[in-house]
Formats: C-alpha cells, sequence, structure tokens
C-alpha cells in the first residue's frame, strides 16, 4: 500500500524533479491546487447531477444488485434479523452454485466477508434487503459518499501575496560552508545496484557499485 502510495506521488510530482528547491516548491503548490480544483468542480458537477455515491461505489453496488435477483432467501431468525441467502444451482460455474450465506442485518455483517471489509452491501445481503423492504442503497458506507469526497477537496488555500510584499526573514542568515563546497568535477554513482541494472552494467568490474567515492577528480 506505502509503495502504490509513493508511485502515486511519484507520478504527480515528475516534473519536480531536478528543479531548484525554490521552483520545485511553486510546481509542488501549483500542482496541489489544481488538483484540489479540479476534483471540486467535477464531485460538484456529479452532485447537480443528482448523483451520491462514488463511481466505483455505485458500479459494485449495481453489480451486486444485478446478480442478487438469483438467490432465494430461507427465513431463519425475524426477531435478529438473521437471514439465510442460497444461491442458485448452476452446474456451469466452477463452484457449482447452490452456496449458503448468513447475513446479519442488525450487524451489518455477512459470512462471504465482502460486506464488512468493503462497506458496500455484497449480493447477498442486497437479496435481504430487497426482501424486508430495505434500500439496500443506504446500507453504503458513508465514506463513499459524494458529500465526504468534497469535504475532502474544499480546503480553503490562500493566494501568496507578491514577491516583492515579502518581509525579510528574521533570524540568523545561513550561508554555505566554503570547505564543503564540491569541487568541479564528475559524479559518480553510490548507490547500490538491484537487479533491474543488470542489463545496464554487465560490462562494468564487479564491485564498483558499493565505492562511497563521490567525486573522481576529472
Ligand atoms: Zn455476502
Amino acid at each position: 500500500m506505502i509503495t502504490n502510495i509513493s508511485e502515486c506521488f511519484n507520478g504527480v510530482l515528475k516534473g519536480a524533479r531536478g528543479l531548484p528547491i525554490a521552483a520545485m516548491v511553486e510546481f509542488t503548490w501549483s500542482k496541489l491546487i489544481e488538483y484540489f480544483y479540479d476534483r471540486h468542480k467535477e464531485i460538484t458537477n456529479k452532485l447537480l447531477e443528482g448523483k451520491k455515491w462514488s463511481t466505483y461505489a455505485f458500479s459494485t453496488w449495481e453489480g451486486n444488485r444485478r446478480k442478487s435477483e438469483k438467490y432465494y432467501l430461507k427465513a431463519f431468525s425475524n426477531q435478529h434479523m438473521i437471514y439465510q441467502v442460497v444461491t442458485s444451482l448452476n452446474m456451469c460455474s466452477a463452484g457449482g452454485g447452490n452456496h449458503s450465506y448468513e447475513v446479519r442485518l442488525q450487524e451489518r455483517t455477512c459470512s462471504c466477508g465482502k460486506w464488512q471489509n468493503i462497506g458496500i452491501p455484497c449480493s447477498h445481503a442486497i437479496r435481504v434487503c430487497d426482501a424486508v423492504n430495505i434500500d439496500s442503497i443506504t446500507y453504503i458506507h458513508p465514506c463513499y459518499s459524494l458529500d465526504y469526497a468534497l469535504n475532502t477537496y474544499s480546503h480553503a488555500f490562500v493566494v501568496p501575496k507578491s514577491q516583492s510584499l515579502w518581509r525579510d526573514p528574521m533570524g540568523p542568515k545561513w550561508l554555505p560552508n566554503p570547505v564543503l563546497l564540491r569541487a568541479k568535477s564528475r559524479l559518480v554513482k553510490s548507490r547500490i545496484s538491484n537487479e533491474m541494472d543488470g542489463v545496464r552494467n554487465k560490462d562494468r568490474e564487479p564491485g564498483w557499485q558499493r565505492e562511497d567515492v563521490d567525486l573522481i577528480e576529472s
């Protein structure tokens, strides 16, 4: 998951690589504003069209609803709102059908595990909701609602002041240490190579990768 998020950010900030720090900050800031502006506009338009749920949640629910039409219900415990749903017999499918699931409506769970895991009623739960005249779409977790998404992108950014109006920074001034300045020379990578570098480095001498040398006199 963390890797996926990192890849996501890498993709968004691809153009910022190699820029000076001030330009990198400005680029990231502009991207962020653009990102929030576009998404807020898109979600507002969807709300104006009368939509309430994200595309993912609605299409998942819709697919589950279509599947639920083939199931049949066995009364189990009306008092505790526990129901048994049996899928139809299907000799053409790998599982063969005729599977039994326990739906607990009050607890919002199904023995298939999908409802409690993703927060969208599974086909078994929808079958029960239809039987007891409950609108199953209301059981979708609010985190999938467009209202929640709109709140996420409703942050009010402040237009930055013109640079000519900036105050001089208070406190000590930081200067680079002249002793640590690099001489004019060619840089050598000190990164440890992996299998992805195999083809590129096959002609190089072994062991070069572990060198800690940053500079080679040109
Ligand atoms: Zn289920």
